[in-house]
């Protein structure tokens, strides 16, 4: 039986439901709400009963952003937050790298992946064997993984970062040199930021290298006053044309403490409905790419994950130790 089936907008649920669609009626148009309160009433119920966390990535759409998430933020948010929780079962809101590193943080919990298709470009850009054949190029280089690598690159390498502390990350190694794999912009913006030398792997995002410099400037020149925020995932020329660049949690937070009257963030398209709904003050000016992958995570099959406790993620043990071994050590650099 379908998961959504006999849910039906009833005046209860209209009535448990209305402080959470107070919160995202800026973005969630009123005629769609009778078909996300029911399943929003429903997983927050099963939630309780199964002792369970939805974690949720800024790149999630507002329903779930805003509706069921207990934890919400970037990949080092998550990461961080993911060691935290006293719940039985973890649900990630999110793609199939970052529920691998909730379970390499928390292997005797159960860790959901509500769709097991939602994937990653950058993750998929390389592998365990790739990252040996490096090493065996560069002898005795450090190699740093981005969070969007599967658990093998992750147990081939000696750390991790995310885009909020990459470069306090390359820097505590003490090397003139290091690997950073697999996002290439991301990389030669860390070596703008840094006296390490960057080899970079050549991996992309394919949300962020759609945006083009010239696509921002044509935005300027329609927009007045409009302050431009963009990830480190973008292209050169995107970066460069931008007013600031940071982590999807450092975007969040320009936004709430400079409260731009207008705003171009240059990342993925339900983020700046995210940070819309919570900054009443501020136009967002929104070139909409969405990531596919993220997208295939809804409401519907939250809650069928968590009526089934389905899809688990599970690492291979000699896999899993070396994995954790290379988060563990980036959540121990301190960020500046
Ligand atoms: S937005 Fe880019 S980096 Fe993030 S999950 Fe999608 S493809 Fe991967």
């Amino acid at each position: 039986m379908p998961a959504t089936s006999a849910l039906a907008y009833t005046a209860d649920i209209a009535e448990a439901t209305r402080p959470i669609y107070e919160r995202v009626k800026r973005v969630i148009p009123a005629v769609e709400w009778p078909f996300h309160a029911p399943l929003v009433h429903e997983i927050n119920r099963l939630k309780r009963e199964r002792n369970a966390v939805i974690l949720a990535h800024n790149y999630q759409t507002p329903e779930i952003f805003h509706g069921v998430a207990d934890i919400v933020g970037d990949s080092l948010a998550l990461a961080a937050k993911a060691t935290q929780t006293d719940a039985d079962v973890i649900v990630l809101a999110g793609v199939h790298f970052m529920a691998e590193t909730a379970k390499l943080l928390n292997p005797a919990k159960t860790v959901l992946i509500p769709d097991t298709g939602a994937g990653c470009s950058l993750a998929e850009s390389i592998t365990a064997a790739d990252v040996r054949l490096l090493r065996e190029r560069y002898p005795g280089v450090p190699v740093v993984a981005y969070v969007n690598t599967s658990a093998e690159v992750k147990a081939e390498v000696d750390i991790c970062c995310t885009s909020g502390n990459a470069v306090e990350v390359v820097e505590s190694l003490g090397t003139p040199r290091v690997i950073m794999l697999p996002d290439e912009y991301l990389a030669k913006y860390v070596a703008t930021q840094t006296s390490v030398e960057i080899i970079a792997w050549k991996g992309h995002c394919e949300v962020h290298e759609r945006f083009t410099g010239d696509e921002i400037r044509e935005f300027r020149g329609r927009f007045d006053e409009l302050v431009v925020i963009a990830h480190p995932e973008c292209p050169p020329d995107v970066l460069e044309a931008a007013d600031f660049v940071g982590s999807t949690a450092r975007m969040v937070d320009f936004v709430a403490d400079r409260r731009p009257p207008r705003v171009l963030m240059v990342t993925e398209c339900s983020m700046s409905d995210n940070v819309a709904a919570a900054s009443p003050e501020t136009e967002f000016v929104r070139p909409c790419n969405l990531c596919p992958h993220m997208k295939k995570i809804t409401l519907a099959n939250i809650l069928e994950s968590l009526r089934t406790l389905e899809p688990q993620v599970s690492i291979a043990p000699e896999v899993a130790e070396r994995a954790r071994r290379s988060v563990e050590r980036m959540l121990a650099v301190k960020p500046r």
